[in-house]
């Protein structure tokens, strides 16, 4: 089986599989912030993230929500349907906290009647600026149709999330989730879903997700296992 590495990113590696429609997600131990400018190898993440986002990943599948996701194969990767990713980075806001704070002046933490649905360009020369439903078509990113369901599955994956987390006496502050299209033209839910990309609070307000890494608050590794032991109670 001739095995090729496809892309290197900051937190995985992709790699071809004999099955041109399949690629394995290799988890690694690096920890990167704002833009790749903080950067740590940490050992022991790629096996907690590849443990959370497969087991977050499989419940989304199980809900009915169309995921890339295929199978958890080893303690570091998971086998994923390729997919063609769209250039966004879609961002959900519950709360309010990190750059919508800074950018509104407002405190962290204050509840946002409905849910905020924000789109970011992916591209890292251009620092992955904030741009709106005109900037995406005026970049051919997305089309009106494709934009309204990238708004409306993210906030259907928010509700199951939401309640997931809540059960487990976290709260989710906000999130980034990636879409591509699958090979039948399909958009379908890819990238992961950890601590890596969302903002979860504990009830004594502890931040139990990047910001540890990003603000410098403890051990990263230690506050993504307890969120790993949290989620056992959802199984
Ligand atoms: N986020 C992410 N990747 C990025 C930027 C943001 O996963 O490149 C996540 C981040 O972890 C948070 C949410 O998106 O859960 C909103 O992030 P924000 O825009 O507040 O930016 P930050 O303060 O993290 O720079």
């Amino acid at each position: 089986m001739s095995i090729n590495l496809l892309y290197s990113g900051k937190a995985k590696d992709i790699f071809s599989t004999k099955d041109e429609d399949v690629i394995i997600a290799h988890y690694k131990d690096q920890a990167t912030a704002f833009n790749g400018v903080k950067k740590e190898q940490i050992e022991g993440k790629g096996i907690l993230n590849n443990q959370i986002s497969s087991f977050i990943f499989e419940k989304l599948n199980a809900a009915g929500v169309e995921t890339h996701f295929i199978e958890k194969i080893s303690d570091t990767d998971q086998l994923n349907k390729k997919v063609n990713i769209i250039p966004l980075e879609v961002v959900l806001r519950n709360y309010t906290a990190g750059s919508f704070s800074k950018r509104f002046g407002v405190e962290e933490g204050i509840k946002l009647e409905t849910p905020i649905v924000e789109f970011y360009y992916k591209n890292d020369d251009l620092d992955d600026p904030f741009i709106n439903d005109e900037h995406v078509k005026f970049l051919q990113i997305a089309t009106d149709e494709e934009i309204v369901f990238l708004k409306e599955e993210t906030r259907r994956i928010n509700e199951l999330l939401s309640d997931w987390f809540r059960q487990i006496g976290l709260k989710l502050i906000d999130f980034k989730v990636e879409f591509g299209f699958d090979k039948d033209g399909k958009i379908i839910l890819a990238d992961e879903f950890s601590p890596d990309n969302c903002r979860l609070w504990d009830a004594n307000g502890h931040h139990m997700d990047k910001d540890v890494f990003r603000r410098g608050l403890g051990k990263l590794t230690d506050v993504y296992e307890t969120v790993w032991e949290k989620l056992q109670v959802l199984k």
